[in-house]
């Protein structure tokens, strides 16, 4: 597999089995807009695709629930930070549901590393990374060569950003670990002072904490990159002394409305609440993934009306696959459908080709349609592998997965807890005998984390 690295500005080949991926979640101050969804829905077809290929993943996401928006959202509405934290957390989980995002399998709330963040900040002030000041902890860039690496920018033009005016800075560009704040604000006892964390700490110390000091993939909206990033390597690669952090960082394009960026900052946003009363889930699923995670996506409401008839094809596809009779067929389809999923394998591995990897789920509609079309018979293993291939790959956009199958009767409810008896108490052979009777009965089990699964053979 290859994936565009923002540190090389290249494809990599990427094989290691164990993955470990941070994705920077959401500042919890607001419901969440499309924006957000465009990035959180990359990652989770990511995801999904990587478990699809074997690769053993650990998914780690980060809540933003200590920061400045939050508190000015707080003294806005009257309310106490935390209150406002966990009100929009709660919507974010919410809306992680409703678009089917369900591969993350670690949230970390910042507030909840108070104490992993000051025994970073304390080992960056020993190594002499960071100094203190009358306003808090600063990291001072000058000590890390290495600064500017992921954005590709040289010292002159890092120079250019002006972060976090503060007149105490050793250097303007330096950027803040710990914000000293008054005992009546939110914040908490620390060796600097009473205070707060600065945002990019945050992160660093949750990513040490559950995936070491190294690890495989961080991902974020290319807005990331500068300072957010950046500022992630200085500190963990201070701190560690072990280079590089990430093996590969990944950057989403952005939405836009107009070429804007879709923000709340512009007020041209849609949040996912309202969205999804005008759009199904899945067609916005979709949308997103018939462009590659790396280009920006213009949002518009006539393309994701289009994506909706695209997304009625293919359900009306396995209705289709399902009325054309079985009987023998011609050589040769089987090859055919084998030769089609190398292809959008082929495109997956390249870096997540999401837009081609579709192109083959629309040559296999195709095929159904032919012998749809041409009143061809087609034999039982080759209708159940275009069922199975189709819903294969639909599965890892997180689509089609409205096309229910019926309910299981009561005599395939008791073989499956009877299984599960039997697994539980390691009794395998019985285990897999049931297994075997239920699949003559077009059940198929998969273990999976949150217990046994069922789905029909097609
Ligand atoms: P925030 O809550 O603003 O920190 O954003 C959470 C994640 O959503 C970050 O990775 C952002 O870069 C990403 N994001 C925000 N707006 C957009 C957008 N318009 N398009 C794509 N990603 C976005």
């Amino acid at each position: 597999m290859k994936i565009f690295n923002t540190l090389s500005k290249e494809k990599e080949g990427f094989e290691k089995k164990d993955v470990k991926m941070f994705v920077c979640g959401p500042t919890v101050y607001d419901n969440s807009h499309l924006g957000h969804a465009r990035t959180y829905i990359a990652y989770d077809i990511i995801a999904k695709y990587l478990r699809y290929r074997n690769y053993n993943l650990f998914f780690l996401m980060n809540i933003t629930d200590v920061d400045d928006k939050i508190i000015s959202r707080a003294i806005e509405t009257k309310k106490d930070p935390k209150q406002i934290a966990a009100q929009f957390e709660k919507a974010f989980m919410e809306d992680l549901k409703t678009l089917g995002i369900d591969t993350i399998d670690k949230f970390a709330r910042a507030s909840e590393h108070i104490a992993e963040i000051i025994d970073q900040i304390q080992r960056l002030v020993k190594k002499k990374f960071a100094y203190e000041t009358a306003t808090g902890v600063y990291f001072d860039i000058t000590k890390f060569d290495d600064y500017g690496k992921l954005s590709h920018q040289n010292t002159e033009e890092l120079k250019k950003h002006r972060i976090e005016p503060d007149t105490t800075k050793k250097h303007p560009h330096d950027f803040s670990l710990w914000k000293r704040k008054d005992k009546t604000e939110l914040g908490w006892d620390s060796p600097f002072g009473f205070g707060r964390p600065g945002w990019h700490i945050e992160d660093t110390a949750i990513s040490e904490k559950y995936l070491g000091t190294q690890y495989d993939i961080h991902g974020g909206a290319i807005d990331l990159i500068f300072p957010h990033h950046e500022a992630e390597i200085a500190q963990m690669e201070s701190v560690s002394g072990k280079k590089p952090m990430v093996r590969i960082w990944t950057h989403t394009g952005f939405l836009l409305v107009n070429s804007e960026k879709m923000s709340k900052s512009l007020g041209n946003f849609i949040t996912i609440k309202d969205a999804v009363k005008k759009h199904d889930p899945e067609v916005i699923r979709l949308f997103f993934a018939m462009s590659h995670y790396r280009s920006p996506i213009n949002f518009d409401e006539n393309n994701l009306k289009q994506t909706k008839n695209t997304l009625e094809t293919l359900y009306n596809t396995l209705s289709v696959l399902k009325n054309i009779e079985k009987g023998k067929e011609d050589d040769g389809l089987q090859a055919e459908i084998e030769r089609i999923k190398r292809t959008f394998l082929e495109h997956m591995d390249d870096d997540f080709n999401t837009p081609y990897a579709i192109s083959s789920i629309f040559e296999l509609i195709d095929l159904v349609n032919k012998f749809a079309s041409t009143g061809k018979k087609i034999s039982k293993n080759s209708k159940d592998l275009l069922g199975t291939t189709l819903m294969e790959m639909c599965n890892i956009f997180g689509i089609l997965k409205n096309y229910a199958p019926p309910e299981i009767s009561e005599d395939v409810k008791k073989l499956i807890d009877e299984r599960e008896i039997a697994r539980k108490k390691k009794d395998y052979k019985k285990a897999d005998a049931v297994r075997v009777k239920l699949e003559k009965m077009g059940i198929v089990l998969e273990d999976t984390k949150n217990g046994v699964k069922w789905k029909r053979k097609f």
